[in-house]
Formats: C-alpha cells, structure tokens, sequence
C-alpha cells in the first residue's frame, strides 16, 4: 500500500516542476496572482483524485477532430451543423454515420 503522504509529496513536486518548467520556458510569468494559486491547487487536487469523466449526457457523435462528446460543448449552429466548443470546428453530425 502506498503511503497517502507520499502520494501528496509527489503531487506537490510534480506540479512544482511543471511550474518551473512552464516558468523557464516563458508560458508563465514569475508574477503570481489568485487565479495561478488556484490553478495550481487545482492540479494536485487533480493529481491525486482524478476527476471522472461524466459520460451520462454524451452524445453518439462526437468532434471528429478532438472527440469531444458532451452534449454541453457541442452547440447546433443551424439544422444541419454542430459547432464543437472545445476546438471551434464545425462539423454535420449525421455525416459518415450509419
Ligand atoms: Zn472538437
């Protein structure tokens, strides 16, 4: 059994690097504010208790390009096209089906 405390430890060093590295590579700023603070809290949170993907309102066509299936993010731009709102592509649904 793995000890809980070190799954922490390892959370927390695992996001700090990706800080460091994100800092290091220019995508961040050495300036933090609230928002960054929560960002990362939610990361090891992330870490350590992944969240479950809720599949009870996917829908059976998904984003062709990045798969997206909830029925949330995918909005119906007229009556032939689905616009998907994670990507921006715009796709006919019923295309390619059975
Ligand atoms: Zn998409």
């Amino acid at each position: 059994m793995t000890n809980p405390e070190l799954r922490v430890a390892d959370a927390i060093r695992e996001v700090s690097v990706a800080m460091q590295r994100a800092i290091a590579d220019g995508y961040r700023s050495r300036m933090i504010d609230a928002d960054d603070l929560i960002e990362v809290l939610l990361s090891i949170a992330d870490r350590l208790d992944p969240p479950v993907p809720d599949t009870t309102n996917h829908v059976g066509c998904p984003c062709p390009d990045c798969g997206t299936a909830d029925a949330d993010r995918l909005i119906w731009i007229d009556d032939d096209f689905v616009r998907c709102d994670s990507c921006g592509t715009i796709f006919d649904p019923t295309d390619g089906g059975p």
